[in-house]
């Protein structure tokens, strides 16, 4: 049976005070509410603002990650820089290895240009072995070595990309690089500005480019061993010469090649008959009597 009770003054009121309590506790947790969503997004503002922060900390004239003292002069004897671009795993890499010892045994110095996003433990314990040698630099060449991958970025964009190739050769080679790369030789203001604000000290971009912008500067290769013309290899006479030239007039001469440049065409080995070119060519160079050097051994610090 349902007992209808009615309520008396008494309870009405009491009642109310109840309900007056509960709309006053309904609004102190909304008030609560907001002031813990206020907080927390002024929390979480902060972490994500972080990467902005860092760009804007790098847009502000800094002193460069890497020691500052050191800095590049054209060299005062004439000097040949072996640059190998595009060295990876996989692809081409029995190849690097082999041009590497025989640059070696020949008592020249290289540069590897290596794609970051593409080392394997093999590259790893490469670099371990060869960490003290002077005749060996390991350089940034881009990131993912994607086609012009730098040339139209923004400054924004490029401080990110240029920070994730940068923090894996950091991390995975731990060496921390100065001599930057740009793949394809293409790039814009930013990469050069970019890459002064992360300590590099050397650029090797286009052709014939002998630029100092002051914290970084610009050396651009001096011959490629390949002919972008005919795709085919130029004679190691040929590429003697242009560098002799260049050494006359600069005292620096910078060869470009690639491991594929040598390769068989499964890119797994080394092509005898190409190879013979570029064996060749470092008896030709040898004939200049010049000094080889990397980049990197060209800084004065
Ligand atoms: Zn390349």
């Amino acid at each position: 049976m349902v007992v209808f009770h009615s309520f008396d003054k008494s309870e009405r009121f009491w009642m109310g005070n109840k309900m007056n309590e509960k709309i006053k506790n309904f609004l102190a947790g909304v008030i609560s509410l907001i002031i813990l969503a206020a907080i927390a997004t002024l929390y979480f503002s902060s972490i994500l603002d972080i990467d902005n922060t860092a760009v804007a900390y790098f847009n502000q004239p800094q002193q460069p990650i890497q020691n500052s003292s050191c800095y590049f002069q054209l060299p005062k004897d004439s000097t040949i820089i072996l640059r190998m671009d595009d060295v990876q795993e996989i692809f081409v890499e029995n190849v690097s290895y082999n041009i590497t010892k025989t640059i070696f045994d020949k008592n020249f110095s290289v540069t590897w240009g290596l794609i970051p996003s593409r080392i394997n433990k093999n590259i790893q314990n490469f670099v371990a072995e060869n960490e003290n040698n002077p005749n060996f630099e390991v350089a940034q060449h881009g990131t993912y070595h994607t086609v012009n991958e730098y040339q139209n970025l923004t400054e924004n964009e490029t401080y990110n990309l240029m920070k994730i190739g940068y923090d894996i050769i950091v991390k995975k080679i731990g060496i921390i690089p100065v001599t930057f790369i740009p793949p394809h030789n293409e790039f814009n203001n930013y990469t050069i500005s970019t890459a002064a604000k992360f300590g590099f000290k050397l650029f090797s971009g286009k052709e014939s480019v002998l630029k100092n912008y002051g914290d970084i500067f610009d050396l651009g290769y001096t011959v490629d061993v390949k002919s972008e013309k005919t795709k085919e290899l130029i004679p190691a006479e040929d590429v003697v010469q242009t560098c002799s030239k260049s050494l006359n007039l600069t005292n620096a001469c910078v060869i470009l090649f690639h491991p594929q440049d040598y390769s068989s065409s499964d890119f797994r080995n080394v092509d005898e008959k190409k190879y013979k070119i570029f064996a060749d060519m470092l008896d030709g160079l040898k004939q200049l009597q010049a000094k080889t050097s990397t980049f990197e051994g060209l800084l004065t610090c």
